[in-house]
């Protein structure tokens, strides 16, 4: 059994999901007596994959691979994935390689079960458990092709250090041009994204307004934290679109969110669902957001949001 991951970088460093993928093959190697290969494209640190058990890094450094592409990309993979001997390809839930995820199971002839978050059993093919119904249920699935590609759940593993011994490959592609190129990329901003982000700090319309957007923005510089919003917030143009967060917006697998004047609807918890821990504030104790909670605080935000940042505050600077 040979297993193949893709490393994702952003702007040549590992995002931490690669890490993530890395534990999580090492400990399937491991039980199976096998050997686990990355994939990257122009890192700038690959050795550092070997700290979380991956024996053979292939580090792709052609110019034109900088960028990413769905159709290069999966051709150096698919190339890769047969010339290792693999039979299983892990990616992270990223869009770029939920993308390439289609793509590649037709390439490699392969099942391909996204969302997963488990390790697999190999008792009839490959059994994975994995979340569905925008994680409100669990199912599990056999994939029965002799190939198989594993989509992990963002955080569903967590990183664990194996350090190994690491070969490291530069290897260069021969690659068809692209049919399209990236000519530039602004990003909206330098801050955390929530696609990103451990902790995410997130408003609803109990925040009354944008100019009490301060209230959010502080707690989440304090927590190294994103910023996001409830549907109506982004719709009212108190915040960009870009921090909706919910069934129709964008989905959040922070370890930590916490939710302040959000009623808790269940479009919301769509996007939600799937984070670690949630904590709610909320003047009223009915809201539903309470029942998805970990932890909850019933109390209006304007009060308690102000002794909650001077505590952390206070905290860090006992704590540095
Ligand atoms: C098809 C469809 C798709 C949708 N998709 C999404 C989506 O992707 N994401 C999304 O968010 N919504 C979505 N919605 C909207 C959703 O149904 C809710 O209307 C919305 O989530 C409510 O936003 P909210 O909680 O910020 O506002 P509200 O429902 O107005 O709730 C505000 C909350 O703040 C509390 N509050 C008030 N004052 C304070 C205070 N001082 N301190 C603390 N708490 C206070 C209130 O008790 C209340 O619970 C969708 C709706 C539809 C029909």
């Amino acid at each position: 059994m040979g297993i193949l991951i893709f490393a994702e970088t952003y702007k040549g460093e590992f995002k931490k999901d690669s890490y993530e993928l890395a534990s999580y093959a090492y400990e399937i190697a491991s039980e199976k007596g096998s050997s686990v290969t990355a994939i990257c494209f122009n890192a700038v640190n690959p050795e550092s994959l070997s700290n979380y058990g991956v024996n053979k890094i292939i580090n792709c450094s052609n110019e034109e691979l900088k960028d990413f592409d769905v159709t290069i990309y999966s051709d150096c993979i698919s190339e890769t994935f047969a010339s290792e001997n693999s039979n299983i390809l892990i990616l992270s839930s990223s869009s770029n390689s939920k993308y390439l995820g289609g793509v590649l199971a037709i390439k490699l002839n392969a099942g391909y079960a996204t969302n997963v978050i488990s390790k697999p059993s190999f008792s009839n093919g490959l059994c994975l458990k994995r979340n569905t119904f925008t994680n409100k249920a669990f199912e599990n699935v056999n994939i029965l092709t002799e190939n198989s590609i594993i989509g992990l759940s963002k955080n569903s593993f967590g990183l664990k250090e194996n350090n190994v011994r690491s070969d490291i490959e530069d290897k260069k592609f021969d690659i068809d041009s692209a049919a399209n190129k990236v000519t530039s990329i602004e990003k909206m901003s330098n801050k955390v994204t929530i696609a990103d982000a451990d902790i995410v700090v997130s408003g609803g319309r109990g925040l009354k307004g944008p100019e009490n957007w301060n209230l959010i923005e502080d707690l989440a510089e304090v927590l190294g934290a994103a910023t996001a919003c409830s549907k109506p917030v982004s719709d009212l143009g108190w915040r960009p679109h870009s921090e909706h967060v919910g069934q129709t917006g964008k989905p959040v697998s922070s370890n930590l969110y916490i939710a302040i004047g959000i009623s808790g609807a269940i479009q919301h918890l769509a996007g939600v669902n799937s984070s670690k821990t949630k904590v709610v504030i909320n003047t009223d104790p009915d809201a539903p957001f309470f029942k998805a909670a970990d932890y909850g605080i019933v109390g209006d935000a304007f009060d308690v949001v102000p002794k909650l940042i001077q505590k952390l505050k206070d905290f860090k600077s006992t704590n540095n």
